[in-house]
């Protein structure tokens, strides 16, 4: 038997376990994940009002549940086990660790109670256990940073009433001190023109259609500039600054020319609604500025005055780096490979490798061609695999949540959703580990 380990358990890491187990039939396939549920940025990314696009955690469940596949649910690497110690034991070991930590702007002010970085924020609206809520004091006006996807979750979250959250996953917590703030207005706030802007149609579409907020354009007159749309951005100068999430290539004109049309109906929209949603576009960040925590923040505009907006909540959405899994260090945001190798026997998928670009079904391809790659090159060494890996934790006393505990904890967040949430989760570890336990 050969034995491959994957580390991580997000879209990346299960993508890639089905396919090994499709193309190698003499393979038992481990997925070693440091909560003790699976899923990744599926469950703590995605916005929890968009349940059909979590919906792809059952597909993934499924795998999770197949033969020769084994789930090590609450097992860090680093923590737990070395990662030396895991190569050992294994044919192969690949990172799809994903890209936890929130890119920087490097810029004065960063640190000031009320900025926070979008993997925090969304981990925290999403009940990611890691994540402590923000200083949410008494906010009346957010800035929001990117140019996105992300960036428009953020904003969507903010802005959605209670009626429009019905159904989602946030939680009641979350939604409590929300709906303390008295928020008013959410700027997104993009260094590029709009022509640049990275948000896909759809999901810039739904601002348009929100109960109780509306969009504005800051300077209607940007979405006039027809040469914007002629002259797009290169590919990497793009990524630099906007949302990780859709794919790495430029959008085509015609969806940059569509993105502007979106825009400029919304120049059109003249409703009265308690909440307004301002597009700033060319306007690059400057400093969080405030004396003991966040008052505004200052941008640079091209040619022009700053651009100073109130703020009691800046979130930035710029994207995403990887971090070092135990001795395995990341240089620039991934870990380098070559397609998907780092070394003999060691390879890497997802975010870890290419970086904070792709969506779900990206995953999904990539996973097509590193599975083919691994395949070609696993030798069975004759290692001892899961069954060794589950004889070390267990000597060290590692709680081990396996798939059946998985589901069991599912079960019960399901269980204890109430009327208008499909899902409550469980924030703290501790809460998860009761619930897996057998009764
Ligand atoms: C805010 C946000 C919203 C998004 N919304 C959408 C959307 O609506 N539609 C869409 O298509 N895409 C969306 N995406 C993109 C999508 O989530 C990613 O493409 C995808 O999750 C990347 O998968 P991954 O497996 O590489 O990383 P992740 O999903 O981050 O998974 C990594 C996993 O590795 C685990 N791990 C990390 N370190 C260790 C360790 N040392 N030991 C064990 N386990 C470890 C983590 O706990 C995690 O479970 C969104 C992304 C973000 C950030």
């Amino acid at each position: 038997m050969k034995h491959v380990a994957i580390v991580g358990s997000g879209p990346a890491g299960c993508y890639l376990a089905d396919q090994l187990l499709r193309l190698v039939p003499d393979a038992q396939v481990d997925i070693v994940e440091r909560l003790p549920v699976p899923f990744g940025l599926v469950r703590y990314g995605v916005a929890p009002d968009h349940q059909g696009t979590k919906a792809v955690s059952r597909l993934l469940d499924r795998v999770l549940a197949r033969d020769r596949l084994r789930f090590f649910g609450h097992v860090e690497v680093g923590r737990d086990m070395r990662l030396e110690e895991l190569r050992e034991l294994y044919d192969a070991v690949v990172l799809a660790t994903g890209a936890p930590r929130d890119r920087r702007l490097g810029i004065p002010g960063e640190t000031l109670p009320g900025v926070v970085g979008s993997a925090s924020f969304v981990g925290w609206y999403n009940g990611h256990p890691d994540c402590a809520a923000p200083p949410l004091l008494d906010v009346r006006e957010a800035v929001v940073i990117g140019n996105g996807n992300v960036a428009i979750d953020v904003a969507r979250v903010l802005a959605k009433t209670p009626a429009e959250l019905a159904g989602s996953d946030l939680s009641p917590q979350v939604h409590e001190r929300l709906l303390a703030q008295r928020i008013g207005t959410i700027h997104i706030v993009g260094r590029r023109g709009p022509a640049d802007a990275k948000f896909t149609r759809a999901e810039l579409a739904e601002l348009g259609k929100l109960a109780g907020a509306r969009p504005v354009i800051a300077e209607p007159q940007a979405l006039s500039d027809l040469k914007a749309l002629a002259e797009p951005q290169a590919t990497a100068d793009r990524q630099a600054l906007v949302d990780p999430r859709p794919p790495g290539e430029a959008p085509a004109s015609g969806e940059a020319a569509a993105i502007v049309e979106l825009l400029r109906g919304f120049a059109q929209d003249a409703r009265d609604t308690p909440v307004r949603i301002v597009f700033h576009f060319g306007a690059a960040p400057l400093a969080f500025e405030g004396r003991d925590r966040l008052e505004s923040v200052r941008f640079a505009r091209a040619g022009g005055e700053p651009l100073v907006l109130p703020a009691q909540l800046a979130v930035s959405c710029i994207g995403y780096q990887a971090v070092a899994c135990c001795t395995a260090a990341p240089a620039a945001g991934v870990f380098v490979n070559e397609g998907a190798r780092i070394e003999d026997g060691l390879y890497v998928a997802g975010w870890a490798g290419r970086g904070p670009s792709g969506t779900i079904p990206t995953n999904r391809t990539e996973a097509q061609r590193i599975a083919q790659r691994i395949a070609a090159e696993l030798v069975d060494h004759g290692r001892g695999g899961s069954d060794a890996l589950a004889r070390t934790l267990a000597a060290r006393r590692v709680r081990v949540v396996d798939h059946a505990a998985w589901r069991r904890i599912d079960a019960a967040e399901l269980a204890r959703a109430g009327t208008d949430r499909c899902r409550h989760k469980f924030e703290s570890i501790e809460a998860m580990l009761e619930a897996a336990v057998a009764r």
